[in-house]
């Protein structure tokens, strides 16, 4: 089969590898489509915290059952899936706390095993979902992330009715928009790019104004120490996006002011397997549309230059096809 392969810092290559059968517990996915986002860009260009070379990158995954091993019996060839890109243990403390995103043992497909840039995939049983009826694949594969927004507003404790600042418009910072809104929370972007600001209506550039919940959705420090200081009493500071290498990642947070306001400063970092469900029925029923961020549809194998895209942030959600 056809596939991407990244083989060092920055050096990837398209390749044939042999498509193995899948064991007893695991299916073998045809791949339809599949998403590009910056923790692709980062990967292949920085490396990664979890990245074990050589390695099929690719953790947005929709595709069709091609095969099956002998103990699958939820599942037939044929069926629509989307693929929840970890594989956990069940048993360690972060699985027993529903937290399966941080289990001690968690292997992520396209960084400690082979992913979706490929024309076949062999994933666990455990970590398919099928699509619900009528879900078009390219809509589908948005549900990884915002799996990642849903885990973050969940762990914001976003309710109805509260005021959820979102710093960054890209497509994660979209998402959270309307993953917020849809939630029944009044969603802000705070975006200087005008280019970005093109699917969120409202925005604020430099917000005059508190929020109950801030999310930071876009890797810059500044964006941090500016959300900190939008912070209403009692309110939380979600840690979504990461900062990279090269930035200084220090900052100064004054202890008192969390203090005295009582607010909190959480991280969010992926996704469990329940949001993966959430998002598909958010798609599904249109509650957080999707189609209108496809800004690129690709070939797999063009892959440099969608890279570029991500790079320039010349566009909203790059879809690749192998
Ligand atoms: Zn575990």
């Amino acid at each position: 089969m056809k596939c991407i392969q990244v083989r060092g810092i920055n050096d990837f290559i398209i390749t044939e590898a042999p498509l193995s059968n899948p064991m007893v517990d695991e299916i073998t996915i045809k791949v339809l489509v599949t998403g590009l986002c910056r923790t692709d860009l980062k990967l292949i260009r920085d490396g990664h915290r979890d990245l074990i070379l050589p390695r099929i990158p690719g953790e947005e995954v929709v595709g069709v059952i091609y095969a099956k091993g002998a103990d699958v019996t939820e599942f037939n060839e044929g069926d629509f899936v989307y693929v929840y890109p970890g594989i956990w243990c069940g048993h360690c403390p972060a699985c027993k706390n529903n937290a399966e995103n941080l289990c001690r043992e968690m292997k992520i497909m396209g960084f400690h095993r082979d992913g979706g840039f490929a024309e076949y995939v062999n994933v666990p049983a455990q970590s398919v979902i099928r699509l619900p009826q009528g879900l078009e694949p390219e809509l589908a594969v948005f549900a990884e992330p915002l799996s990642c927004c849903l885990n973050a507003l969940e762990i914001g404790n976003v309710r109805a009715g509260q005021s959820v600042g979102i710093w960054g418009a890209g497509p994660a910072g979209t998402l959270l928009y309307r993953a917020a809104r849809a939630m029944g929370a009044e969603s802000f972007s705070i975006e200087p790019d005008e280019r970005r600001r093109i699917l969120i209506g409202g925005y604020e550039t430099c917000p005059d104004r508190t929020f109950d919940v801030c999310v930071v959705a876009v890797g810059s420090k500044h964006a941090y120490e500016e959300a900190i200081q939008k912070l209403a009493p009692l309110g939380r500071l979600i840690v979504f996006s990461g900062l990279s290498f090269s930035d200084d990642r220090q900052m100064t947070v004054s202890f008192n002011q969390l203090h005295y306001l009582e607010q909190t400063v959480v991280g969010a970092y992926g996704c469990c397997f329940r949001h993966g469900k959430q998002a598909l029925t958010h798609i599904a029923d249109g509650t957080v549309p999707v189609r209108d961020m496809i800004s690129h549809r690709m070939s797999l194998y063009g892959l440099e230059t969608a890279l570029k895209y991500v790079e320039q942030r010349a566009g909203m959600k790059i879809l690749l096809y192998p």
